[in-house]
């Protein structure tokens, strides 16, 4: 799943805009039990704990302006594909295209979004991999026998096409393969950002508040959000003057945050 967010207007404007294209689904198996599950994923990793790490804040509103990439589940049962609280998100970082101001303004975005979720996020440090679209959520000869890291990347429209345009990030979550929906979670995934694009963004007055909430609005996306039809939240597909998450965005990553620990 790959989701993106598109700058409009000329160089100046502050509109930003996002739109959302389909990428990596996870992988159905149809035979063997749910405990055979265990054999398609690698084994639990050593920083996973028995319980979550962070907690998500207690529920603030009753907003239901918020849309999950997945759920499962039916009725009131209904719940989001989410990643697992009880272990860390790793993120590598290729900081090809980085703006000066790349690192700090990921650190801020980044501990938004583990405020909002409880999501406890590490990165591993630089790397050289590229970004592409299919890219696998296991890739034992670069990372080992593990879920891949997530894959954030400082690039270009060359390098990822659909950066083309006004488009300033793409992002998304890869989930595990998976028997049964209640086994199904994010594992991996990848936020392309448009290092040039968003070194003019910062160069604008509060170019830092409009670039950093890019870069919230995908690490929303990543987490497992979905785009809403309304102005008034950081998921909506087009930008605003809104900085920071709204209600609706706080209580879909609340609901993310609160996800099924893969560790036993
Ligand atoms: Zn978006």
């Amino acid at each position: 799943m790959i989701v993106a967010f598109v700058l409009v207007g000329a160089v100046g404007a502050v509109n930003v805009r996002s739109s959302i294209l389909g990428g990596a689904e996870a992988t159905s198996l149809s035979k063997g039990s749910d405990r055979d599950i265990r054999a398609h994923w690698p084994p639990v990793p050593p920083d996973a704990s028995a319980n979550p790490l962070g907690a998500p804040p207690a529920q603030a509103s009753s907003s239901t302006e918020f849309s999950f990439i997945k759920t499962v589940g039916d009725g009131a049962d209904t719940h989001p594909v989410a990643w697992d609280p009880c272990r860390p998100i790793h993120l590598v970082i290729n900081d090809a295209r980085a703006p000066e101001q790349g690192d700090p303004l990921l650190q801020e975005a980044i501990a938004q979004v583990t405020e909002a979720t409880g999501l406890q996020f590490v990165v591993d440090g630089p790397t050289t991999e590229a970004p592409a679209t299919d890219r696998p959520p296991r890739d034992t000869a670069r990372y080992g026998d593990r879920w891949s890291p997530v894959l954030v990347a400082w690039t270009d429209p060359s390098a990822v096409p659909h950066l083309k345009g006004s488009v300033a990030g793409v992002a998304g979550p890869d989930g595990a393969p998976f028997y049964t929906a209640e086994q199904r979670h994010w594992v991996s995934g990848s936020v392309n950002l448009d290092g040039p694009q968003l070194s003019l963004i910062l160069q604008r007055p509060a170019g830092w508040e409009t670039a950093r909430a890019i870069v919230m609005h995908e690490f929303g996306h990543l987490v497992g959000l979905q785009h809403v039809p309304q102005p008034s939240q950081l998921m909506y597909a087009s930008s605003t003057n809104r900085t920071d998450f709204g209600r609706g965005d706080r209580e879909g990553l609340r609901q993310l945050g609160d996800g099924h620990c893969f560790t036993g």
